[in-house]
């Protein structure tokens, strides 16, 4: 702690200030003062850089001049909300007494504080703070020793926006991908847990703020005793069998709820359970290079989601978001998810109503979560109103529809869940026009309680009163421009300007008091006025009470129903993903894929859903492409070569993004496509500059391949592209050289690999499962043209020169290029044994190795090795040499 923390000689509330510093030291405190929170010290500097506020000084402590900014009380929101994305926590300090009572103490006395909430990235439930289209988790991780060397990890991953909360185990290999399906806002854990050097990568990359707990709060008694009293009972066996792993990580997570929370309990579902292996594993360098939720830049927009989303709610957007980050791996889930699909799509005429009631559902299940905190205000009971009565004639729809498949049934059943009662009841209670705080009062709908209508009733008299008043006391006066004002210091106080002075009101002067002379107006009171004061303030203050009391009521009669909205909270989300991807269907004739246990991966007409997407708007087709990669036992391999900007990454992702929407209970951008599940999906893009992390590019390359060929199954999807080309070319065609091998050989999955080297093509004689497909090109008067068709075989040149024209290096360069290449070309080949691979020194010995030696295709290929063996140059006249070059040419 600085030494600016020091109490000794601080002015009273100075120390009260650095007594509450002192308990939170992790945190921004918001110190409550008047209409203000202040921060002070280095909080202040921090946060006026962080806010672009100013900067200034509040008298001195410890001889130095104290650093101090603040921020207005009704804009702390937005405040917050930077400061919170930026990473910050922020403790809010209230004043928890009437500054009146403090003076009663004596003259020095401060008004007594306290931290109220700590704001936490991952703990916020306002929507101002939140956004609407994303879940806002907070993860805890707890682990269990499994063996002398390895640990099993507990997630508990937390939404208390929604009070959702699911447990969940993982090997340790794949504790990096879970904590990128999750992208939490925070993550809690273990000082054990965040001090493992094996895991300080994972805390250094991630872009959640990490809080380490000590070990002494997380013992496992104690978390099993915060389990049982958030839910209210005896044992834990009710909710599933939780291995001690997860049970620690619901402690962290309950624990840290009640640390920020301070004293307000925690609405939460009851905890669901989600077994390992229930999603399609992507790690963190995977969903970033396929664009699953973001762009490489980070932003939405662009990314897989944005383009498939067609969802009309908040909470449909967040589930959409879900299913795109856990794809599942369970055959009859993903076929129920394609049932409900299939059906909508087929249906326009309830499609089109269904949406139109969900778009007109608002986000009950935020709303439902903030009423439970106390922290709902009455348009939080208008969205619960609106969103059940949406739900009901959802549910209405649904039942009426033949046929529809049992996703749809359970939703229709579960949609239908809540009382009746209570959207009536909401209904009649709550006016048209709502505050957004229950402080501000007005809005219980007159007729719902006489006793509020009577009081406003008098409110409004005693108004009309004062009206009166003021006309009589003008009339009296004489001074038609006398008004009878209201402010928070003075109350109800006549004013007159002041050249009408007190002159004029000689016969009224008996009656007045003054109370302020302004620059050009006088300000008074009178008995008459201040009887009438009280009155009203008396009344509204009734009416303010009253209609908290109604609030009350009606939170309670929401809150006695809570599982049941959360669910059907989920159970619209539910529908409008469902609808969201049959639209989409519908939209973009995309295809219901056909999934099975097999290690087939057959797609006919597959397209790129971001890519066609862009190309649409810009009025261009895009060329669909087929790919097989189906095996019996194991998968195939497809090496693509092609000029660059010939279509391989894309014709890659398509293939693996095809997978994610397929196993996420999508249709699929294709005519037809048969899938055997995948278990893990791995992307890969050789040499992408990675200087942010600090590591060479070359490093975190070899890192993220090592992990696929450590991880890869059969089963698995592998997709990598120009993997080796951050390195010197032999050591990088030796690696991807090596790599394929082991993919083949080893992994036995289903891989897409695009490279430069086409000396890689010459694998494709020796490993069984591995074909050669390229990217077709034309030239048409020495420009090349793209015509991003993948067709079996090998890039026949790169066309390095073409793009580097196309994308407009001048023209002397490419001239200059030109002629170098010319030269080079040359020279290589007075050097004809360079260009075998196999007489390289390098892969001499790999010509030892047991499978056969890769041979050139030019030579493999059926026959016309052969033809050349027959030919002897020595023996030819020139015309003879010409004849036979068309002869092979024709037989190409
Ligand atoms: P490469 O990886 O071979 O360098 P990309 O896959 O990045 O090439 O594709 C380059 C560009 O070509 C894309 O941005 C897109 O505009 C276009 N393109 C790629 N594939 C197709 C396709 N199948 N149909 C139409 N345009 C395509």
């Amino acid at each position: 702690m600085p030494a600016s923390f020091d109490r000794a000689g601080a002015t009273p509330m100075m120390a009260q200030y650095l007594e509450i510093k002192a308990a939170n030291t992790d945190c921004l405190l918001f110190y409550r003062m008047g209409d203000f929170f202040e921060l002070f010290f280095e909080d202040a500097e921090i946060a006026s850089r962080a806010l672009g506020i100013v900067l200034t000084k509040r008298g001195k402590h410890g001889g130095n001049e104290i650093p101090m900014c603040g921020v207005p009380v009704e804009r702390a929101d937005d405040y917050l909300s930077r400061l919170i994305a930026l990473g910050h926590r922020v403790a809010v300090c209230q004043q928890v007494e009437d500054p009146a009572e403090a003076k009663k103490r004596g003259p020095k006395s401060v008004v007594r504080r306290e931290v109220q909430r700590l704001v936490t990235p991952g703990t916020i439930t306002e929507d101002r703070l939140l956004d609407p289209a994303r879940a806002n988790l907070l993860l805890a991780i707890g682990r269990r020793k499994v063996s002398d060397q390895a640990y099993a990890y507990g997630l508990a991953a937390l939404d208390i926006s929604t009070g959702r909360f699911s447990l969940s185990e993982v090997a340790d290999s794949a504790l990096s991908a879970a904590i990128a399906r999750y992208e939490p806002r925070e993550i809690v854990l273990s000082e054990a847990i965040y001090s493992d050097p094996g895991l300080a990568r994972l805390w250094r990359d991630t872009s959640a703020a990490v809080v380490p707990l000590a070990q002494a709060e997380l013992e496992p008694a104690s978390a099993e005793r915060r389990i049982r009293e958030q839910f209210g009972v005896a044992t834990l066996e009710g909710f599933g069998a939780f291995s001690r792993a997860e049970v620690a990580a619901a402690g962290a997570a309950l624990l840290y709820i009640e640390r920020t929370q301070i004293g307000t309990r925690v609405p939460l579902s009851a905890p669901t359970q989600e077994a390992s292996g229930a999603t399609l594993a992507i790690d963190a360098a995977t969903r970033a290079n396929l664009e699953l939720t973001r762009t490489l830049s980070g932003e939405r927009k662009g990314s897989l989601l944005d383009t498939i989303d067609r969802t009309v709610s908040a909470g449909g957007a967040r589930l959409l978001a879900e299913h795109l980050a856990g794809p599942l791996t369970d055959l009859e889930a993903i076929g129920s998810r394609h049932a409900a699909v299939t059906y909508l799509a087929g249906e326009p005429s309830l499609r089109g109503p269904l949406r139109d009631a969900l778009a007109s559902a608002p986000d009950i299940a935020r709303a439902l979560s903030r009423t439970g905190l106390g922290r709902g205000g009455p348009r939080d009971l208008a969205a619960l109103r609106d969103g059940l009565d949406a739900a009901a004639r959802i549910a209405g729809r649904l039942a009426g529809a033949e046929n529809a498949p049992k996703l749809l049934k359970d939703i229709a059943e579960r949609l239908s869940g809540v009382d009746d009662g209570l959207v009536a009841e909401l209904t009649i209670a709550l006016a048209d026009e709502l505050p957004l705080s229950r402080r501000d009062g007005n809005f219980v709908r007159s007729g719902y309680r006489a006793e509020i209508d009577e009081m406003r009733e008098l409110g409004r008299d005693s108004r009309k009163v004062i009206a009166a008043l003021q006309a009589r006391y003008a009339e009296e006066s004489g001074c038609r421009t006398l008004r009878i004002k209201h402010n928070n210091v003075l109350g109800f106080y006549i004013e007159v300007p002041q050249q009408v002075g007190e002159a004029c009101l000689k016969g009224l002067m008996k009656d007045f008091v003054h109370r302020q002379t302004m620059v050009d107006a006088m300000r008074f009171t009178s008995v008459e006025l201040g009887e009438l004061e009280s009155k009203v303030s008396s009344a509204s203050d009734r009416v303010l009470a009253m209609e908290g009391e109604v609030f009350d009521a009606l939170a309670s009669l929401v809150l006695a129903q809570a599982g049941i909205i959360a669910d059907v909270a989920e159970a619209l989300a539910a529908l409008d993903v469902a609808t969201s991807h049959a639209e989409l269907a519908v939209e973009l004739d995309w295809v219901r894929p056909k999934l099975d246990e097999s290690v087939a991966l057959t797609v006919e007409g597959g397209r790129h859903p971001v890519v066609e997407s862009a190309l649409r708007r810009a009025g261009e087709p895009f060329i669909a492409n087929d790919c097989d990669l189906s095996g019996k036992e194991s998968g195939r391999i497809r090496l693509v070569t092609g000029p660059n900007m010939g279509g391989k990454s894309t014709f890659l992702r398509q293939n693996a993004l095809i997978v994610v929407l397929a196993q996420m209970g999508a249709f699929v951008p294709a005519r037809a496509a048969h899938l055997g599940l995948v278990d893990r999906l791995f992307s890969r893009v050789g040499a992408a500059d990675d200087l942010a992390r600090g590591h060479s590019t070359f490093m975190v390359e070899m890192v993220e391949t090592a992990a696929i060929l450590n991880q890869a199954t059969r089963r698995s999807l592998v997709v990598l592209d120009e993997i080796g080309r951050g390195t010197a070319t032999f050591d990088g065609l030796s690696i991807a050289w090596a790599c394929l091998e082991h993919l083949h050989e080893t992994n036995g999955c289903r891989a897409l690999f695009a490279t430069h080297f086409h000396e890689l093509t010459a694998l494709s004689q020796r490993l069984s499962r591995l074909d050669n497909a390229t990217l077709r090109v034309t030239e048409h008067r020495g420009e090349v043209i793209f015509l991003h068709e993948v067709v079996p075989g090998i890039a026949e040149r790169s066309y390095g020169l073409q793009v580097a024209r196309l994308a407009g290096l001048p023209k002397t360069v490419v001239a200059r290029a030109g002629a170098i290449l010319k030269g080079l070309e040359a020279s290589e080949r007075d050097r004809p044994a360079r260009r075998k691979i196999d007489d390289l020194p390098l892969f001499a010995s790999l010509a030892d190795a047991p499978p056969p030696e890769p041979v050139h295709p030019v030579i493999a290929d059926d026959g016309i090795g052969d033809l050349i063996d027959e030919l002897d140059p020595d023996a030819m006249t020139p015309r003879e040499a010409l004849e036979a070059l068309y002869r092979l040419k024709k037989e190409r």
